[in-house]
């Protein structure tokens, strides 16, 4: 389809956000609709590098209640969206190393199944036996849903996207926005490397990017950046989620995804959604501390790495719905993950968002980032087990030069 002269409503960002909520939109009967995607192909950015990791472990009640709403509706996604999306709910293990650990985590379990969640607690020896191969001899309990899991994020991008285009979205790649024109507290106009779109409604689903289009609008969306980097190693050596929680909030997570483990991940600040160059450090990193837990880790081999931005959202004192104050005119922003999509959406086709709701979901001073790319607090139990943090002392071990040329070329492949 060519690039019309107005629309109704125009979508900027071909991710999952923007895919769903396109085809959201369409399903409740909006016509007229504009998807807008820069890049040659939907779902590049944050989503097409992202671990796939859909859970209902969660610390918090709000993301626990977003998760018991949204991921049946992965179960469901073949069914209604027409795309299998390849979920395995291999379950998820948080494995704990430290005392403080445990009772933050068995008071988060008690509310997860006071939800509904079914989340199991494990002691030490539970793991071990489960987990004989591993290195969890420091391992003094954990939790595990095997209803928690992963799906393929570029299916779940292409089943919104083709869905929306059987129900009349144009959903365009190629297009980038270059400016956004308003008037009277409203948005006007789209312009575009292709050319300018009239419409009184812009929905900002550029994630990483978010702040960057906001800027067009006049608007400011603080975003922070936080690159992760992650391994895929050619062997399944796992087969559930592994999430190993190291204080202060770092830790390693090893995700199954077909044949291949996907070993990560690191959350360094960045400048810029274009930062994605993989430095030698964080793959030593990454394999270092990947060892401690699979101590035949590196006899397998590196199939490749890459890096991705989470687009996390740092606000001040604003609101997560920004509503410059002109009736149905909205211009919605929002910064989120890939399994939060459905209900979030739902609101948007149904009316006013409920900001109390999600106001738990914004992040407070000093928060930090988990895998799922939700910002959370710092002292959220379930925040940031990823790397980023010292190695324990002595753990350290030096990857050949060998091993990082091979990561490091291979890493290009997706940047
Ligand atoms: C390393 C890593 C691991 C993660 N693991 C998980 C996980 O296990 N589970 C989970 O739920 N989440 C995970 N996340 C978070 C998840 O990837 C993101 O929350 C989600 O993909 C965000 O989707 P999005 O559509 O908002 O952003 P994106 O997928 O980045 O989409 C934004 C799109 O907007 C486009 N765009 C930007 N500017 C413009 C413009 N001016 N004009 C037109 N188009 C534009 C971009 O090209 C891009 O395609 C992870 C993230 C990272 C980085």
């Amino acid at each position: 389809m060519s690039l019309p002269n107005t629309a109704d409503v125009v979508i900027i960002g071909g991710g999952v956000m923007g895919a769903s909520i396109a085809y959201h939109l369409a399903n409740a009967g909006m016509r007229d609709i504009l998807l807008l995607e820069k890049d040659d192909f939907f779902g590049q950015g944050a989503t097409g590098r992202c671990a796939g990791g859909v859970r209902y472990q969660f610390a918090t009640e709000v993301n626990v209640r977003l998760s018991l709403a949204s991921l049946p509706m992965l179960e469901r996604f073949e069914e209604e969206i027409g795309q299998a999306i390849d979920y395995r709910k291999c379950g998820y293990l948080f494995v704990l190393t430290q005392p403080a650990d445990v009772s933050i985590f068995q008071s988060t379990l008690t509310m997860q199944n006071r939800l509904g969640a079914g989340t199991f607690w494990l002691d030490g020896d539970d793991i071990r036996q489960r987990l004989p191969m591993m290195g969890l001899e420091d391992a003094i309990g954990g939790t595990f849903n095997p209803k928690d899991g992963t799906v393929d994020p570029n299916s779940v991008v292409m089943g919104y996207i083709r869905a929306g285009q059987r129900l009349g979205v144009n959903a365009l790649t190629g297009v980038e926005v270059t400016g956004i024109q308003t008037g009277g507290g409203c948005v006007r106009a789209v312009e575009s490397n292709q050319g300018i779109i009239s419409t009184p409604v812009i929905v900002n689903a550029a994630g990483p990017w978010a702040s960057l289009v906001a800027d067009k609008a006049g608007l400011t969306v603080p975003t922070a950046l936080g690159k992760g980097c992650m391994v895929a190693m050619a062997t399944r050596l796992v087969h559930t989620v592994l999430n190993r929680c190291k204080h202060p909030s770092d830790g390693d997570i090893f995700v199954p995804i077909g044949t291949v483990t996907v070993l990560g991940t690191t959350d360094i600040p960045v400048g810029s959604p274009e930062d994605l160059a993989i430095e030698p450090e964080e793959i030593d990193l990454l394999l270092a501390e990947g060892e401690i837990l699979i101590p035949s880790l590196l006899q397998h081999r590196p199939l490749r790495a890459w890096a991705g931005i989470r687009p996390l959202y740092r606000p001040a004192t604003e609101p997560v719905i920004a509503d410059p104050g002109c009736g149905h005119h909205r211009l919605i922003q929002r910064v989120t993950a890939v399994h939060d999509r459905r209900i979030r959406h739902e609101r948007c086709c149904e009316g006013p968002i409920e900001a109390a709701e999600l106001r738990p979901l914004r992040h407070q001073a000093h928060g930090v980032s988990g895998d799922d790319g939700l910002e959370r607090r710092a002292d959220d139990p379930q925040a940031g087990h990823e790397l980023g943090g010292a190695l324990p002392r002595g753990s350290h071990r030096v990857v050949g030069d060998d091993d990082r040329a091979r990561i490091q070329e291979q890493s290009h492949d997706l940047e």
